[in-house]
């Protein structure tokens, strides 16, 4: 391959030295199994003291089972839950929130640029209230969107507010949280209870985890029996102090901000290259670590040939995705950019 990092995806790099350097520190002695042991323990105190809030805190392998667990822990089979179309929960999950949930209907929301418009929860709220069709129960927002936009500290109270007036639990996939806190510079609390967010699924994979998302419940109640869910949902690892130990090195020292920060400022970097080439336009506001654009046919291709790797046609069919990670650095982008100048001149 010619290029040691590529802009597919952030999930295409690697562990972070932080939480590689946690893991080796937990390998050295025998630990309690299935959540027993210390890491475990010291990795959840952490997440109360960075919310500020004594939550409860469950660590599983990956975003779909965050998603599918913690909303099916929200719903009956009977009810619905609301989010916006272009939702992980929705494109990107295989039904498994459904599964989970055993048969609770997802209802999409409109709204521009992955955010979803308050407006189109009432809505869906309205457009049935009869017994033949599921109740609502659930607004999921998902924080950084999937187009690489930021819900602001007021956009997450106003949504959140909004299902609370008619009865819903707001759960929050934060798949790449992070990102959406170093870009808005607030408390990981203005974003989640505060706002009004009942379940948090907290990103870790894309930040520079191995693997690993933590499930945030900010209401204990909702929280009950959620470890047999992770149980039986095959989410328990026996060895989890692999997947608690790297957040903790994640968690010391702002090493996730820090990471979360510097892949934001590499998507900057990145429009603003792109900017200055004609034919080139940028699709979304960027806020996270991403970048979508609009590149022509023949330089997708030649970029392609070149042997760049990012993807097209997702989210919003015709436009390129080129995400930046933790270690994705300043030469890459220079390198990138100046092969669509050279391609699309
Ligand atoms: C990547 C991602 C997830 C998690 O996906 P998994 O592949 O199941 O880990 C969840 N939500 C969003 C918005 C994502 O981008």
């Amino acid at each position: 391959m010619k290029h040691q990092r590529q802009f597919t995806s952030d999930n295409c790099s690697g562990i972070c030295p932080e939480a590689w350097a946690a893991m080796a520190e937990a390998n050295i002695s025998h630990e309690p199994s299935y959540g027993n042991d210390a890491w475990t323990q010291r990795a959840a105190d952490r997440i109360r003291e960075i919310f500020e809030k004594d939550c409860e805190v469950f660590f599983v392998f990956n975003g779909t089972a965050a998603n599918s667990l913690s909303l099916a822990s929200l719903c009956q089979s009977y009810h619905s839950v609301l989010c916006h179309e272009h939702a992980h929960v929705e494109t990107a999950e295989c039904g498994a929130p459904e599964f989970f949930a055993n048969g609770s209907k997802i209802l999409l929301l409109q709204g521009a640029h992955g955010k979803i418009d308050p407006a189109e929860i009432e809505r869906a709220v309205k457009k049935r209230t009869d017994i033949h069709y599921p109740k609502p129960r659930v607004l999921s927002i998902t924080q950084v969107t999937e187009t690489g936009t930021v819900y602001s500290v007021a956009e997450i109270q106003t949504l959140a507010e909004t299902a609370k007036k008619f009865g819903l639990r707001v759960q929050m996939d934060g798949a790449r949280f992070a990102n959406a806190v170093a870009s808005l510079g607030v408390a990981p609390a203005d974003i989640t209870w505060r706002a009004g967010v009942d379940v948090l699924c907290f990103g870790g994979s894309k930040n520079g985890i191995a693997l690993g998302e933590a499930v945030v419940f900010f209401d204990h109640d909702l929280a009950r029996d959620f470890d047999y869910r992770c149980k039986q949902g095959g989410q328990l690892a026996s060895k989890m102090r692999f997947l608690s130990a790297p957040w903790l090195g994640m968690l010391k020292d702002g090493a996730w901000l820090r990471h979360a920060r510097h892949s934001n400022e590499m998507a900057k970097r990145l429009e603003a290259g792109l900017r200055k080439i004609p034919g080139v336009d940028i699709s979304h506001a960027v806020q996270s670590n991403v970048v979508f654009a609009w590149i022509s046919k023949p330089v997708e291709e030649k970029m392609r040939a070149r042997g760049w790797q990012f993807s097209t046609g997702g989210v919003t069919p015709g436009d390129s995705r080129f995400m930046c990670s933790w270690d994705t650095t300043p030469a890459d982008v220079e390198a990138f950019v100046a092969e669509v100048r050279e391609t699309a001149g």
